[in-house]
């Protein structure tokens, strides 16, 4: 996922925010992982908060450590692999921090809603840090990070429900069998707490509160989905078989004409790219170790692409080696491994060339892996008058939405 928009620090910004709703059932609660194997933070609250040894909703009173002080930088480290917040040594192997009503914490200088779960690794040298967030405000810090806010209300609103599906799916296939169930990076989908709210994103958030995608399940059930989206398809979006290896029936590929007024000439368009071979080796062999067969890479080439007419994307690559051996590679896997941030490799829309000691890509299209909603594109439709619901439906046919809560 690709997150638009860079938003600065605004810790005192003043919303339009409905009452947050914490009392949803925990089941619907989504856990966001924002610090990944730390051995120290800060935290600080504009209101006073509970420190307890589990996290129960609704919440029972296990409190073991009240902070009444706000706005006091509480540093949070762990001592002889316990955690120790504010000088307070904490038995057992986590801690949940709850603050008190507007319910908003600051994580290491970026605010967030809801509570922080700290669980200590099992090396008893780190621990990580999950947000515990009822689904709205927490989409409300996915919307205004994914898109611009000023986009059409419409726009907003697919967003809405696109990323509500998504996470609900995430959760219910991998979320299961660990402490947390989505990255805060594009990896998952950008969420940037309360720095990336607004009153329109959380406008588009509660209009469509509970609502998300499902489609037909290879059991015959009605379910969510991987409902991926990305910045600009560059005229077409791709099956997702292609891209991430899933199968899901909205997930097809469909044309976009929308995508090309809207995103600027020069993302659409990418400019020629070029890349030293030895780094792209290097960074090749790092991530796919099972590439040393091959000896010395001397040739990357396409070897598989969707052609929609005008526009063809790599699905794809060869990779050949000095001692005549080869091996493949998905198109996405290939680029994001040789441009980790994907923003200059913009897409696997383009050209390979071979060129002295580079490798050049031209004629690139379109921002993002392409597969299901195009976020430029939802944001064409809706400047042509089209609603949430139809922009969904195009970009993901044969999907119904339907509440969850
Ligand atoms: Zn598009």
């Amino acid at each position: 996922m690709l997150g638009l928009l860079s938003t600065g620090g605004c810790k005192s910004r003043q919303l339009t925010v409905p009452t947050i709703q914490m009392d949803i059932e925990s089941r619907f609660w989504v856990r966001v992982l924002l610090l990944d194997d730390v051995s120290s933070c800060t935290l600080t609250s504009v209101s006073p908060l509970s420190v307890s040894k589990d996290w129960i909703i609704p919440r029972t009173r296990t409190t073991k450590i009240r902070i009444e002080k706000v706005d006091v930088p509480i540093n949070i480290k762990l001592i002889n692999g316990r955690l120790t917040i504010t000088g307070q040594m904490f038995a057992g192997n986590e801690a949940v921090i709850f603050p008190d009503d507007p319910y908003i914490f600051n994580l290491n200088g970026d605010d967030y809603r809801g509570n922080l779960r700290l669980i200590v690794n099992p090396n008893g040298k780190s621990f990580d840090a999950i947000n515990l967030v009822p689904p709205e405000p927490y989409l409300a810090g996915v919307v205004g990070a994914e898109m611009p806010d000023y986009w059409e209300a419409e726009a907003l609103k697919a967003q809405a429900i696109a990323a509500r599906t998504y996470c609900f799916y995430i959760k219910k296939r991998f979320g299961v069998n660990r402490t947390w169930d989505v990255r805060q990076t594009a990896a998952n989908q950008v969420y940037r707490g309360v720095n990336a709210e607004s009153t329109r994103t959380w406008k588009a958030v509660n209009h469509t509160k509970g609502r998300v995608l499902t489609c037909r399940q290879t059991d015959g059930t009605q379910e969510v989905f991987p409902s991926y989206f990305s910045s600009t398809c560059g005229g077409h979006t791709e099956n997702s078989t292609n891209v991430f290896g899933d199968s899901f029936e909205p997930l097809i590929g469909v044309p976009c004409p929308y995508c090309e007024t809207v995103a600027k000439p020069k993302f659409f368009f990418w400019p020629m790219i070029r890349f030293d071979k030895a780094e792209v080796a290097d960074k090749l062999l790092r991530k796919y170790p099972t590439l040393k067969k091959l000896g010395k890479i001397i040739s990357i080439s396409p070897a598989g692409w969707s052609d929609y007419g005008k526009i063809s994307r790599l699905t794809k690559i060869e990779i050949v080696g000095s001692n005549g051996k080869s091996d493949f590679l998905k198109a996405e896997d290939f680029r994001l491994t040789v441009d980790p941030t994907g923003r200059k490799l913009k897409s696997s829309i383009c050209q390979i060339v071979n060129w002295d000691n580079y490798w050049a890509f031209l004629s690139g299209r379109g921002w993002g892996h392409g597969v299901g909603m195009c976020q430029y594109g939802a944001e064409g439709m809706a400047r042509e008058g089209k609603n949430a619901e139809q922009i969904l439906s195009y970009y993901y046919p044969a999907s119904r939405t339907k509440s969850i809560y």
